[in-house]
């Protein structure tokens, strides 16, 4: 189960949505006007896509070996 940000184009309205897997069109709609122009927002874990190998790699390995424990 992962979580996503979405941000409503239509209203502003900024929700989250639960989704089993991979977040599909049918779970991008606004739940406040029911538009489909909805963006999805990078937060948390999502640090921007260059650095997201880095983040898994680090998570797989033990904290005294990870060059990255410094951040945060
Ligand atoms: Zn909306």
């Amino acid at each position: 189960m992962a979580s996503y940000d979405l941000k409503c184009s239509g209203c502003g309205r900024q929700f989250e949505v639960f989704v089993q897997g991979f977040l599909k069109d049918q779970h991008r709609v606004c739940p406040d006007c029911g538009g489909s122009e909805v963006e999805q927002l990078f937060t948390g874990f999502m640090m921007g896509s260059m650095g997201a190998r880095d983040s898994v790699a680090c998570a797989s390995a033990p904290p005294s070996g990870c060059s990255h424990a410094g951040f945060g």
